[in-house]
């Protein structure tokens, strides 16, 4: 069984929580994109820990972990991650964690140059999370970075990573007057922060593949949601990587194989961290109370999340591109305070309804359609079974279900391992 666990929406789904939960169904876990630019909490009987890189199946004893050849992996940030885990109890091996030798390493001067960069756009900046994502990943298809695997190989590093800041500092100096990059600082920051991985390093296109072949059960745990996608997200307010589940495959190292199942999951309401057309947002205080009541606060960066009601349009378009086969619809034990629940039906673009999700222009001049669903106003977080949901609560659900053309298979009405109900 290979599956897929996606986000439909912006990110910040609960991603995290539906993988910490449906890992124990699978041997390996395996993340194939982005960088420690988002985050996933994960809160389960060991404590609540936060995972920018590392795969949720860290979490779990007989769980195998892959870092794939799509990922760009800033050592420094890894080997704090590890270290707050192994204070947390949770031990890490070669035997449990493995990294692709094609994965790609983030360097202190692509985070340098993120930083610049938002600095010069000033107020029509992207909303980077200023980890160095963006410049990595334009340098990987620039053929000028260095591999997992170049760790095997001491010296040839060394000098590829000279070369690669000669033609660096052409930018930093150059175009941001920005005192030089340290060819020597960079070698010695490799040499503290990325040789202690390379007993981590394999051929993890070789692992997968036999692992798949034998039968393994295999998640492709995703970052961010579709909605940030480099092609087919909020463009050019996405991440620098592919993040649908089309791609997952591929940024794991096996592209030889087929999925089986794309588990995308779906927020019962909106959020959205940064900067971007984001159509469905509350302002005032109808937005502060459900920011506070669902702790809308970045994992990675602490910044408040913009929120909004269920989006239609957008999530509609995000179980699309998904390709989802089933849904896991999330945090609804959230909206129990409200009398009347928000949902954004459709959009106004320039004076005419739409229900299908514009890009562009468009997007940017988007008006959100609202309408209001009677709200169930009681905790519904100790709910394991659909029918002990309120009425009212299963009518959200089978509207939600109806509009997005496809099952939801788990609704989460808690952070905690157990709160959810399967369908
Ligand atoms: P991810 O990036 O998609 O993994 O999501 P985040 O971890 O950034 O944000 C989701 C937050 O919601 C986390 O703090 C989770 O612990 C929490 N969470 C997830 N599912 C639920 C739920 O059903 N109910 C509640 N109350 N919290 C949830
Ligand atoms: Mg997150």
């Amino acid at each position: 069984m290979l599956t897929a666990v996606v986000g439909i929406n912006w990110g910040d789904e609960g991603k995290g929580r539906m993988v910490d939960l449906l890992s124990e169904r699978y041997d390996i876990v395996c993340r194939y994109q982005g960088g420690n630019n988002a985050g996933h909490t994960v809160v389960n009987e060991r404590g609540k820990f936060i995972l920018n890189l590392l795969p949720s199946g860290i979490l779990r004893d007989s769980t195998v972990n892959v870092m794939g050849p799509g990922m760009v992996i800033d050592a420094e940030h890894l080997f704090h991650e590890i270290e707050r885990l192994r204070e947390g109890g949770i031990a890490i091996t070669p035997d449990n964690l493995k990294i692709s030798h094609m994965a790609t390493i983030c360097m202190p001067y692509h985070r340098l140059l993120d930083c610049l960069e938002e600095d010069r756009l000033a107020d029509k900046k992207f909303g980077s999370t200023r980890r160095g994502i963006a410049p990595v990943y334009a340098d990987k298809y620039m053929k000028k970075t260095i591999r997992m695997g170049d760790l095997f190989h001491p010296e040839f590093m060394i000098s590829k990573i000279k070369d690669i800041i000669e033609w660096k500092n052409l930018t930093v100096v150059g175009g941001y007057k920005h005192e030089p990059i340290s060819a020597d600082e960079m070698t010695e920051w490799l040499n503290k922060y990325a040789m202690p991985f390379a007993k981590y390093v394999c051929n993890t296109t070789e692992y997968l593949g036999a692992a798949a072949a034998s039968g393994k059960k295999i998640m492709f745990e995703a970052q961010l949601g579709a909605l940030r996608d480099i092609d087919f997200g909020i463009y050019p307010y996405t991440s620098s990587s592919s993040v649908i589940a089309a791609y997952a495959p591929i940024g794991a190292g096996i592209p030889h194989v087929r999925l089986d199942e794309s588990i995308g999951i779906i927020k019962a309401y909106s959020s959205c961290v940064g900067e971007g057309p984001f159509t469905c947002e509350m302002f005032g205080s109808e937005g502060d109370k459900l920011r506070e009541a669902g702790g809308e606060y970045g994992a990675a960066t602490g910044r408040p999340r913009r929120v909004g009601g269920f989006d239609v349009v957008a999530s509609r378009y995000g179980t699309m591109v998904q390709g989802a086969t089933c849904l896991a619809l999330t945090k609804l034990d959230i909206l129990s305070y409200l009398e009347k629940i928000p949902v954004c039906v459709a959009y106004d673009v320039n004076g005419r309804r739409t229900e299908s999700f514009p890009t562009g222009l468009d997007l940017d001049v988007a008006k959100p359609i609202y309408e209001y669903f009677d709200g169930w106003m009681s905790d519904v977080s100790s709910c394991r079974s659909f029918d002990e949901l309120p009425e009212n609560a299963r009518k959200y659900i089978k509207f939600i279900e109806g509009k997005m053309g496809c099952p939801i298979k788990y609704i989460s009405v808690g952070a905690e391992r157990e709160q959810y109900i399967e369908l």
